[in-house]
C-alpha cells in the first residue's frame, strides 16, 4: 500500500466530469507542448519583491513542481493516457536563471522528454545559440518580466524579451519559440498584433508558439485580431490556462486545427475553480479558504456550499472548452489527435527533438 499523501486530491466530482466528457474525447498518446518544472532548492531563500507587472494568484497552487510532480499529475488527472510534457522553467528569480536552467536540462534528459531553455534577451545571439546547444534544448521561452526594467509594464514589447538577433538563431535552427505575449490589451494589442505578423512573415523556420491563444481569456480581448491573424501563416497557437471555447473556436476558424497545440501551463491548471468573465475581466471561482487570502487579488473570488462542491480542475475546464469548440467545428477524431499529439509532434521534430 502506498502510504504518502497525494500530490493533491482527486474528488468524485473530478472523476466523474473526466469520465463522462473528457476521457473519450481525448486521445491515448499526447504531447503537453505547456508545461513549468522547477525545484525548491534553485529558489532564493528570500520571497523576492512581487514584480507589479505580474498577476500573483498562480503562485497559490503549487510552491514547487519537480519533473515527479508533473509526471504524477498527469497519472492522476489523465488516467489512461500517455502524456510527453515540453519543459521548461518558471520565471527566474534573484539570479538563479542558470540553476533553473540547469534542472531542466537535467529533467530533460532524465526523463527522454523535449525542453526549451528560458532565455534572456542581453545575451548575444552566440550565446543564446551555445546555451541552448549545450543543455539539449530545442529552443526557448521567455517572459515580459525579462524586459529592460526601465520599460514600464504597459509599454513592453515581444521583442523586448525576444530581440530580432535571438529571434534569427531560432530561425536558422528552426527552433520552437514559446510567447507569452505582454500589454494590457492582450491579443488584439495592435503593437503586439503588428510584431506577430512581422514576425510570421520575417522568419520562416522558426515555430513561434503563441501561449494562452494570446491570452484572450475573454471575448473583449480578441477585438480584430482573429482578421489580422488570417493573414498569418506559420504561427501556432497553444490553448493553456484557457477556458473560453468562443476563442478557441474563432482561432480555429482563423487558422485550423494544424496551428493549435493542447498545453496545460501546469502545475497552475491543478487548481480547482471555474472562469467567469464580466466586463472584459476573467475571474476564478475558487472553494472558500482553498487558496489563502485571496481577498486583494481581482482575479480571484470565493464560492461555498454545491457551488464549490461542483468545482473541478481548471485542467478539466480547458479541455472541456476546447471539446465544445471542436463538437461545434465538427471536427475529426483526426483534427484532435493533431490538436492533442500530431502538430506538437511535427514541431518538435522539425526543431531536432524526437
Ligand atoms: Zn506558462
Amino acid at each position: 500500500m502506498k502510504t504518502t499523501p497525494s500530490l493533491f486530491e482527486v474528488k468524485d466530482v473530478d472523476r466523474q466530469f473526466y469520465a463522462k466528457r473528457l476521457a473519450a474525447f481525448l486521445p491515448e498518446r499526447i504531447i503537453d507542448i505547456h508545461t513549468h518544472v522547477w525545484r525548491a532548492e534553485d529558489q532564493p531563500p528570500e520571497p523576492p519583491v512581487q514584480d507589479s507587472r505580474l498577476v500573483s494568484w498562480p503562485a497559490r497552487v503549487a510552491a514547487v513542481n519537480p519533473i515527479e510532480d508533473l509526471m504524477e499529475t498527469y497519472r492522476l488527472m489523465l488516467p489512461g493516457k500517455t502524456v510527453t510534457p515540453l519543459i521548461f522553467s518558471g520565471l527566474p528569480q534573484g539570479g538563479n536563471l542558470p540553476r533553473i536552467n540547469a534542472y531542466v536540462a537535467r529533467c530533460a534528459r532524465t526523463h527522454h522528454v523535449p525542453a526549451l531553455i528560458f532565455s534572456d534577451p542581453s545575451w548575444s545571439a552566440e550565446e543564446l545559440e551555445r546555451r541552448v546547444k549545450a543543455g539539449g534544448f530545442l529552443g526557448a521561452k521567455s517572459y515580459l518580466a525579462l524586459a529592460p526594467s526601465y520599460i514600464p509594464g504597459k509599454e513592453i514589447r515581444i521583442t523586448d524579451f525576444f530581440p530580432p538577433h535571438q529571434l534569427e538563431v531560432h530561425d536558422r535552427n528552426g527552433w520552437i519559440v514559446m510567447l507569452h505575449i505582454p500589454r494590457d490589451g492582450r491579443l488584439k494589442d495592435p503593437v503586439n498584433l503588428a510584431q506577430l505578423v512581422d514576425i510570421d512573415k520575417a522568419y520562416r523556420r522558426l515555430k513561434l508558439i503563441v501561449a494562452h491563444v494570446g491570452r484572450a481569456y475573454c471575448d473583449e480581448d480578441a477585438g480584430n485580431a482573429f482578421d489580422v491573424l488570417s493573414a498569418t501563416r506559420r504561427l501556432v497557437f497553444d490553448f493553456c490556462a484557457n477556458t473560453n471555447a468562443h476563442i478557441f473556436e474563432m482561432a480555429l476558424r482563423t487558422v485550423g486545427p494544424r496551428r493549435l497545440l493542447f498545453g496545460t501551463d501546469l502545475p497552475i491548471t491543478r487548481m480547482r475553480m471555474c472562469r467567469i468573465t464580466h466586463d472584459g475581466h476573467y475571474v476564478n471561482r475558487v472553494p472558500r479558504g482553498l487558496y489563502g487570502d485571496v481577498s486583494g487579488d481581482k482575479n480571484m473570488e470565493e464560492v461555498s456550499g454545491p457551488e464549490a462542491d461542483r468545482l473541478t480542475f481548471f485542467m478539466y475546464e480547458e479541455i472541456d472548452a476546447f471539446r465544445r469548440a471542436a463538437e461545434r467545428l465538427k471536427l475529426t477524431r483526426r483534427d484532435v489527435a493533431n490538436v492533442f499529439a500530431g502538430n506538437a509532434a511535427r514541431i518538435i521534430r522539425a526543431a531536432g527533438g524526437r
